[in-house]
Parts: C-alpha cells; structure tokens; sequence
C-alpha cells in the first residue's frame, strides 16, 4: 500500500524561491524513506507539506490516502511528526512528555498513562522516566521526542533530521529506534537527513534532492549502480597539476574535482591501477567504494555536506 504520494509538487516561497521545483515521489508501507540533501535543498518543506503544516503552491500530496490539502485533519490523527530541532520542555519528564502529548492527541488519560509506560520501556528509557528533560543529554532528549511520536502508534512518522548535532553512540541509538519501529510495528517512516551514512544504513529508499528538485531516487543499490562504477579512488595530491591528472586517469573511468584532489570512479581493477601508479610517485592516495556523496557529487558537481568533508 501506499502511504505517501506527491505528484509534481511545486512550494514557491514569496514570488521566486523555488522551494520545491516539481517533486513526485511515492512511499511504500512498512518503509523508511530517506530524503537525503544538503541544507536549503527542500527537505523540511517537503516533509512540513507532508504533515499539513503549510500548503503546497501546486501538485497534489496523498497521505494514507488522504489529500493534504482538503483533508488535513483526518491525516494528523494518523501521524505524528518529529521537526528539526524540535526541544522536550526543560521542566517535564519523558513520562509527563508522553501523557500530555497523547491525551492532546485526544487519547483518554489512562490509556495515555499505560501507554507511556510500555513506550519507556520499549525505548529503553524506563531509568529516566522521572528525570526533568532539562537534565537530560541531547541524545536522551531526541529520544523522548522520538518517544513521544512512537507512542502515538501512528501508521506514519516523520522525522525531519533526526540526528543533527548528536554524538555518533547516540545517532546508532536513534537508528535502532527507527528501525525497530518499522520492522517490529509494520509502520512507516518518512526522515530527511543530510548525513550520507543516515541514509544509506536506514533508508529502504531514498531520494537524493538539490534545490528543490529529486537529482537520483530509488534503493540504495540501485542509487549507487547509476555511477557504472563500484570503486573510487580519491587521490590527495595532483601529480603534475590536476589537468594532467585528470587525462592521466580519464582511461579508468570518470573523473570529478573533489577540493584540492580528483576522485575517480571506476572498477575494483582500476582502483588497484591507478593505487600503483600513486605509490610509485609518491601520491597520497586512498580507494573505497562508491557511496550516495559520489552519486550526489557527480550529478551536482559539489558535496551534500561541506562540513563534513572539511
Ligand atoms: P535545512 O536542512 O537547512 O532546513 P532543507 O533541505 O530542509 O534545508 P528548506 O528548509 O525546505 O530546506 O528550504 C528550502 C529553500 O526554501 C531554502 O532556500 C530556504 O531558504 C527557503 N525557505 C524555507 N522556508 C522559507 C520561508 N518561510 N520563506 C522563504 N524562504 C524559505
């Protein structure tokens, strides 16, 4: 079945930003889908048309079956939504978070309270069940919010970087999470992130977005088959200058600019050519295989997150 659908879906902010320049894309049920992009590439508009926190400016939007725009209150009942940067009140404990947020949902208050304690425990969050959130690390944080949310039992979930700003023990935490949702519950998840490795280890499909548009979609795999290669080989240091690196390696496959260096991509047999051929000239030089920043880099010509590769 499914859960989510967009057909042609335009968001223009004021009279030019093109916020979402005709996304279509449909999600499966019992699926994570990952919308996967650098900062400003449209995530959180995407995923805030999704829950009917703002309307589109043209297209149409599905969720469960519901259209977005004529029948925006029968799909909030049936999902529930974890925004970007989204913070648990400093003086309320998870259990307290939990309670109030279902019984606003409209769940009765003891069926709220039963509900929370199985979502503590389930979560793994029964040790800081009476600890004011204010006192709470950022990851334990998320997990509250991502409590909150699971709690619901909503068909659907959204989480708009679910991550952003937590340690790496903290971000598997969450992963397990999702994962578990999906696979232990049946439901669906709809996240966007702008980590490489977030999408690829949780997403059963992904679509790549840059300045409103989809740039690659589909599994993994089959993102990453787009390349026609299964290894890249970045090399640190231009031999001679970077032109000339470039002809030199252009027979091994495709070449692309990556900041001082070049990257190529090109089979396991190419990557241990061109390897020997560094090492005899003293060229820093590393190889591994082809991951969605490749497949990012070589449709757009930059990097999803600068940052991360600084
Ligand atoms: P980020 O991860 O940084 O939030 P994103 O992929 O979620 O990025 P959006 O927040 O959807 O991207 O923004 C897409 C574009 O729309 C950006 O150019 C942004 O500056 C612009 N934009 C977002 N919200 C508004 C708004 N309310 N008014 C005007 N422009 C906006």
């Amino acid at each position: 079945m499914k859960v989510l659908e967009a057909r042609d879906l335009y968001k223009i902010y004021g009279t030019n930003i093109r916020a979402l320049d005709g996304i279509s894309l449909s999600v499966e049920g019992g699926t994570v889908f990952g919308l996967l992009g650098p900062n400003g590439a449209g995530k959180t508009t995407f995923v805030r048309i999704v829950a009917t926190q703002l309307l589109p400016s043209s297209g149409r939007v599905s969720v469960l079956g519901y259209d977005v725009v004529s029948q925006p209150t029968l799909i909030r009942r049936r999902i529930a939504v974890v925004p970007q940067e989204g913070r648990p009140l400093s003086l309320q404990t998870p259990y307290e978070h939990i309670v109030t947020y279902l019984v606003v949902r409209g769940i009765d208050f003891s069926e709220a309270k039963k509900r929370a304690e199985s979502t503590l425990s389930e979560l793994n969050l029964q040790a800081y069940r009476n600890t004011i959130c204010a006192n709470l690390s950022g990851g334990l944080r998320q997990r509250v919010l991502i409590a909150m949310a699971m709690s619901t039992d909503s068909d659907l979930l959204v989480l708009d970087e679910p991550t952003i700003g937590l340690d790496p023990v903290a971000r598997v935490d969450v992963w397990n999470l999702i994962r578990d949702y999906v696979i232990d519950g049946g439901k669906t998840i709809l996240l966007t992130t702008h980590y490489m490795e977030e999408a690829e280890s949780l997403s059963d499909r992904l679509a790549i977005v840059n300045r409103g548009r989809i740039v690659a979609e589909g599994t993994v795999t089959e993102i990453r088959s787009r390349l026609g290669a299964t290894h890249v080989v970045l090399v640190k240091k231009s031999m001679t200058t970077q032109q000339d690196a470039e002809v030199e390696f252009a027979r091994y496959g495709r070449v692309l600019r990556a900041g001082a260096g070049i990257r190529v991509l090109t089979s396991q047999s190419g990557a241990s050519e061109i390897a020997s051929l560094c090492l005899k000239k003293n060229v820093e030089v590393s190889i591994r295989q082809v991951n969605l920043e490749d497949v990012f880099i070589s449709e757009v010509g930059e990097q999803i997150d600068a940052e991360q590769a600084a």
